[in-house]
């Protein structure tokens, strides 16, 4: 049966592919190359591709589905070629989450240890933030480099960090907005493809993820968390692609503060040797999964951190984009402060909670097309385990517009719990899954 937006001589039609999977068959390459270039190329309707998504929610997709739609996705576009460089290139992805600030100390940190590090970032929506809203902080820095560029400072520097192009799986563009809006984020192969034909078209020889569970997460559970994990494993090794990924604690925000000049403020204090301890753990443990991913695991990114050498390249890596990383970071106009109503231990602090509270403070957008706030965002006193006493400042509120605060308040009303006893200690690194 042809469809207005089947033209006849295309090979297959939208509407029996979307039947096939929705009573559970499984699609021949053909059919999913053919599906994948048509969306793309504007030859089938959103409508339909979202019942497609919907029909995959459902019905999930094969391994070798799941292989075929993740090279078509990729083939939707360019793909990039680091291997010109005189170092090995490697690349880490964090599913996201609250205060996930790792990316700024991880990547030059790694560059350090003498593996070039290309990581092409975004924006965020929604409660936690976007890597380039963080260092769009930083007075003067640029997010857009062209691939020559990127190139010469992967070389000179070792680093960058900057956006990805649209020329890298166009395809993905459309099917993630189109996800976002209809109920279909949440399915394992989608996320996995999706992430992973971005990885992959990316070019870098190696790949760390951070797959992130909890609260503040996709992934609310550590079955789940696994399941993407071992999915996103497989896709890049079936690619060639050495590919580790380590499960992490998001159901606390990791580090002290979640907003973008705030959490520039708290990378640059790791790496000038504080900061954290769990921003640092996290960090230095990605940075040995890295290097020992592309065997140049002779340097410890321990000592590369506590020499400073991180540091020189995290200050090249901001010069060579534009930026100054002498400048005073934007400070929000007003502060609130939230504080402890009681003596005792702080028992819990929930992710989604504060990355809400971030949100609504200005830190993030709900349209992609809103501004941030870069000065906004919360701030931590204390974490879980911590004595506190009352009236003592737990959390301070950061915005340029006042009447944020009600709303970051509401936000934050049910995140915490102030005890008599210590709650169980959760470690943050949950597994490795190879
Ligand atoms: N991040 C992505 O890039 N894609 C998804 O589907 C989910 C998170």
């Amino acid at each position: 049966m042809a469809t207005a937006t089947s033209p006849s001589h295309s090979p297959f039609h939208a509407v029996d592919l979307i039947r096939w999977k929705c009573d559970g068959g499984e699609l021949s390459d053909a059919q999913i190359d053919w599906l994948i270039a048509a969306y793309t190329g504007d030859e089938i309707a959103e409508e339909q591709m979202s019942a497609f998504a919907m029909a995959v929610r459902f019905c999930g997709l094969s391994r070798r589905e799941l292989e075929s739609w993740t090279r078509a996705m990729i083939n939707s576009g360019e793909r990039l070629d680091f291997s010109g460089l005189s170092r090995p290139t490697v690349d880490k992805h964090s599913t996201g989450g609250v205060g996930d600030k790792i990316t700024l100390p991880l990547a030059p940190l790694v560059a350090a240890c003498g593996v070039a590090v290309p990581q092409l970032s975004g924006r965020g929506l929604g409660h936690t933030g976007g890597t380039l809203d963080k260092l769009e902080s930083i007075p003067g820095w640029r997010a857009s480099l062209t691939n020559e560029e990127m190139l010469r400072q992967l070389e000179d520097v070792g680093a960058v960090v900057c956006a990805a192009g649209p020329g890298l799986v166009p395809a993905d563009k459309k099917l993630y907005a189109l996800r976002d809006v209809t109920g279909t984020v949440e399915s394992i192969p989608l996320i996995a493809s999706s992430i992973m034909s971005k990885k992959i078209a990316e070019g870098a020889g190696a790949l760390v993820l951070d797959v992130k569970v909890g609260s503040g997460a996709f992934m609310k559970t550590q079955d789940s968390a696994r399941e993407l994990a071992k999915t996103m494993v497989d896709l890049g090794r079936a690619d060639g692609m050495t590919t580790v990924a380590l499960l992490t604690d998001m159901s606390v925000p990791l580090g002290l503060t979640a907003g973008n000049a705030l959490e520039v403020a708290e990378s640059v204090e790791v790496l000038n040797g504080g900061g954290p301890p769990d921003v640092i753990e996290l960090t230095i443990a990605l940075a040995r999964e890295m290097v020992a991913a592309v065997g140049r695991d002779d340097h410890d990114p321990a000592d590369r951190l506590a020499s400073g050498a991180a540091m020189d390249i995290w200050r090249s890596m901001i010069k060579a984009q534009g930026g100054d990383p002498d400048a005073d970071l934007p400070v929000a106009r007003e502060t609130d402060v939230i504080t402890a109503e009681r003596d005792g231990i702080l028992r819990s602090l929930d992710a989604l909670a504060v990355g809400e509270a971030a949100w609504r403070l200005g830190a993030g957008r709900a349209r992609k097309e809103h501004a941030v706030q870069s000065g906004a965002g919360v701030q931590l006193h204390a974490k879980p385990g911590a004595q506190v006493r009352a009236g003592q400042p737990l959390i301070t509120l950061h915005t340029d517009t006042p009447e944020r605060f009600a709303g970051a308040r509401v936000a934050l009303a049910t995140a915490y719990e102030i005890g008599d006893s210590a709650p169980e200690e959760q470690p943050l690194i949950l597994d490795r899954v190879t």
